[in-house]
């Protein structure tokens, strides 16, 4: 007999399996509806591939899986898809999601089936495909797609079957053990095929007698195939069923912190994922239906349905006959780690194995909880060590690193902790909330570090560009350089063409001045004038382009600059010019400007005068005013004509203020 190890914590809430294990399980007929989420499994949504309107035939595929963690989904009977729309999720969110609704059409009409001709000559790759196209999940609730959890690197020497089933109400793998041991067994050793033949272990708690006598009666039909699969019963205790628990309970192994069982050599699968797989590989039949529980004291026909895929919680509760005016509570899964339910359209998904329909003060009341009084019960009772009053307590705080680093990731979000609290503190809530947020804060980090990686190789990838720029712009010079000076080697009586252009100009200039005219002021200080903003002009240009240049990165940036840089000498010397020749005739540079101003004012004197003519009570007065200011306006205009033809005059109005 196989060694049975013990596990710390754990609890024993009343078992209430019996309302539901007592009779067969019962086939319900298609409903008129089927409602598949895209996402009813661990990992990426599956794509629909199927429209409005398009008839699909039963176990057909209506959405394939994207990437490597994900699955599957199949039509669970015959019809016509009516919708591809948001519909309410089963999740304790009750967020909604994308469904495709199938109106069935009563015929149930399967697809083509390829059932495997000869299972024992499947490779490990072919089997794994198999399990792959069928869209088998892990069974057990979790849900996460098998044919991943199936391809390891690593060798496996144990598989462990989970049929421990130890959440309270929940019974339907007790009745698939007891209706389908062969089946099940058929599965195992198809598992222990992929997987390389290792042992297998089936972890059972004590309190299914029928279901253990059945697999062993089952095994005992195979003694020839020398099968090595063990039914090992354990004790009553929950959460046997969670994975690290039943592995610790079977092997004496402790699976390490953050790891997986695979990491210490062992694969866990639930007893229902070994059916499933005998289904789809022995009978070809994709995962469209599962043995769900409907249990509760408002359940009249309280029992296990085998239901198909999609079947909406209201449609199973009308077969089952449960009394929703009864009902207090829909709990979708067990009371220990299910959640309530208020859409009863949600439908029921590959992982759901319960509907409990509960009676007034059947369950313990949402009551207000009250102060954590450091009992320290919560941790006598976790079965992963934790401490769950300081989980509680970071969670509250938001303090999500230190829950963190105490590990919250190894909460299997059992509740047995919030099952022994005396203050009834909803410990499970604050966990998920805390997960939640430590998902979403990973995530928000991951995307930050892109970000700044994106960031740098572009930074890195611009610095890389203007070297090799700024390398070729150097190497053309040389070559110019040189090749300049192998020219004037070849050629040493041949002039510069530079310097000869530029002495042509400055000879050109000479002659110019030597023959012109000599100059009044008036011309001098006009050409002065024009020479100064002819070369500020340049200047500004030039300094534009120079810009241009450097944003771009422009190889004429150099000799760019070079002649801003002379312009700004020239600019500088010319306005010096300007001045000293102001200086030399005495004019006043803010002359003009103080004549412009002066006839500003006097026109807008005028008009603000004439405006106010019309309403004025004493006309005569204000039409003198506007004499006296037109006047005025006359002598500003005349000063500023007289200025601007001859600057360096003394005006006569300047002469008599
Ligand atoms: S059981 Fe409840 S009251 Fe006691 S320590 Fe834990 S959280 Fe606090
Ligand atoms: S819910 Fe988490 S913290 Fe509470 S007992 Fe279970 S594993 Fe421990």
């Amino acid at each position: 007999m196989h060694k049975i190890w013990n596990f710390h914590g754990g609890v024993h809430p009343n078992e209430n399996k019996t309302q539901s294990n007592q009779l067969p399980i019962v086939v319900m007929p298609a409903p008129k509806q089927l409602v598949l989420p895209l996402s009813q499994h661990i990992g990426k949504a599956a794509k629909a591939i199927v429209e409005r309107g398009d008839y699909v035939l039963k176990g057909q595929l209506i959405a394939s899986a994207q990437g490597f963690v994900s699955a599957n989904i199949h039509a669970p009977s015959s019809g016509y898809v009516s919708a591809l729309v948001e519909r309410t999720l089963p999740h304790q969110s009750a967020l909604s999601g994308p469904c495709i609704v199938i109106d069935t059409d009563g015929k149930d009409q399967w697809v083509e089936l390829n059932p495997a001709t000869n299972p024992e000559s499947l490779s490990k790759q072919e089997l794994l495909n198999l399990v792959h196209a069928a869209g088998i999940t892990g069974m057990g609730g979790a849900s996460f797609p098998s044919a991943v959890k199936l391809q390891l690197k690593s060798d496996i020497h144990t598989l462990i079957i989970n049929a421990a089933e130890c959440e309270p109400y929940i019974t339907a793998d007790d009745r698939l053990m007891r209706e389908y041991a062969d089946q099940i067994v058929a599965g195992i050793q198809l598992l222990q095929q992929l997987l390389g033949q290792p042992q297998c272990l089936i972890g059972i708690e004590d309190n299914k007698p029928e279901a253990i006598a059945a697999l062993r009666l089952s095994l005992s039909h195979k003694m020839d195939q020398h099968t090595n699969i063990e039914v090992c019963v354990i004790p009553t205790k929950y959460p046997s069923g969670g994975e690290k628990q039943l592995v610790e309970i079977l092997t004496g192994h402790q699976v390490p912190h953050g790891g997986i069982p695979a990491n210490i050599g062992i694969v866990c699968q639930n007893v229902g994922t070994a059916k499933a797989i005998f289904d789809a590989i022995i009978k070809g039949q994709p995962l469209i239906k599962r043995i769900t529980t409907v249990t509760g004291k408002a359940a009249a026909n309280a029992g296990n349905y085998e239901v198909l895929i999609g079947t909406q919680v209201e449609d199973l509760l009308a077969f089952a006959k449960v009394d929703l005016t009864r009902t207090s509570r829909l709990v979708m899964g067990g009371p220990m780690m299910g959640f309530t339910i208020q859409d009863t359209q949600t439908p029921l998904v590959k992982g759901t194995n319960c509907i409990l329909a509960a009676a007034d003060l059947e369950l313990a009341p949402v009551a207000d909880h009250h102060a954590c009084i450091r009992c320290g019960q919560c941790e006598v009772a976790c079965p992963a060590d934790l401490l769950p009053q300081q989980l509680f307590w970071f969670a509250k705080a938001e303090e999500f690193e230190k829950a963190q680093d105490h590990n919250l990731s190894d909460c299997i979000e059992c509740g047995a902790c919030a099952w022994v609290c005396p203050s009834q503190i909803p410990l499970v809530q604050y966990y998920r909330y805390a997960k939640g947020r430590v998902k979403s804060i990973n995530s928000e980090a991951r995307l930050a570090e892109l970000a700044r990686q994106r960031f740098e190789t572009r930074e890195q990838r611009l610095v890389d560009e203007k070297s090799a720029k700024e390398e070729k712009r150097k190497i053309r010079a040389v070559a110019a350089a040189a090749a300049q000076a192998a020219k004037r080697a070849a050629n040493p009586t041949e002039e510069d063409p530079i310097a000869a252009a530029l002495a042509r100009v400055n000879k050109q200039k000479q002659e110019q001045q030597t023959a012109a005219a000599p100059k009044s002021p008036e011309e001098a200080y006009k050409e002065l004038k024009t020479a100064a903003a002819i070369t500020r002009t340049k200047l500004k240009k030039t300094s534009t382009a120079l810009a241009n240049a450097k944003a771009k990165d422009h190889e004429l940036e150099a000799s760019l600059q070079q002649t801003v840089d002379q312009l700004t000498v020239k600019a500088e010397a010319a306005l010096a010019e300007l001045k000293a020749y102001e200086a030399k005739l005495g004019l006043d540079p803010e002359k003009e400007k103080t004549l412009l101003v002066a006839v500003a004012k006097t026109n807008a004197a005028i008009r603000k005068l004439e405006k106010t003519l019309a309403t004025s009570e004493d006309p005569q007065a204000l039409q003198k005013d506007i004499t006296e200011a037109k006047a005025a306006h006359q002598i500003a205009t005349k000063s500023l004509a007289d200025h601007q033809a001859n600057p360096t005059a003394k005006p006569a109005s300047a002469q008599e203020s």
